[in-house]
């Protein structure tokens, strides 16, 4: 940005040229979609109106990138909803045992990110999706105890 102007650079052709050199740009619309007021850049380089706009901008993108992590909430309520459903049918059962391949039936999801904390009865983890948990009970067979939180 230009700096600060003396009387000597108010007479000189430098601050002349200076001053058509800031009204060289023609008005652009700012860049920021949630904005897009129409400013004069003083610089070719400047597409936001004010930093401001340019941080609020980056923000929102930040936000939207977060998206996935919001997709996979929705995964993880899904898997939650999955093994409430497996709880209520096991219901009488003493030991609430399911498969890996029951669960990927019902489109359970394993990739999806869950709270592990370990079983101390039983020294293993359990993956916590919400209130429901699961416990891999049998590697080999790939059999899991559904834990509910009490
Ligand atoms: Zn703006």
């Amino acid at each position: 940005m230009s700096g600060k102007c003396n009387v000597f650079c108010y007479l000189s052709k430098k601050h002349f040229m200076r001053r058509i050199s800031n009204r060289r740009y023609s008005p652009i619309t700012c860049s920021n979609p949630a904005c897009g007021i129409e400013f004069v850049p003083h610089d070719r380089r400047q597409i936001y109106c004010e930093q401001q706009c340019r941080i609020n901008f980056n923000n929102d993108k930040r936000h939207e990138e977060n998206n996935s992590r919001f997709s996979d909430e929705k995964q993880s309520r899904l898997n939650r909803k999955i093994l409430a459903a497996a709880w209520e049918k096991l219901i009488n059962q003493k030991e609430k045992l399911v498969a890996r391949i029951n669960l990927e039936w019902d489109k359970f999801n394993f990739q999806t990110q869950a709270s592990i904390k370990k079983n101390l009865k039983t020294g293993r983890n359990i993956l916590w999706y919400h209130d429901y948990g699961l416990e891999l009970i049998d590697p080999a067979g790939n059999l899991f105890e559904i834990h509910k939180k009490p």
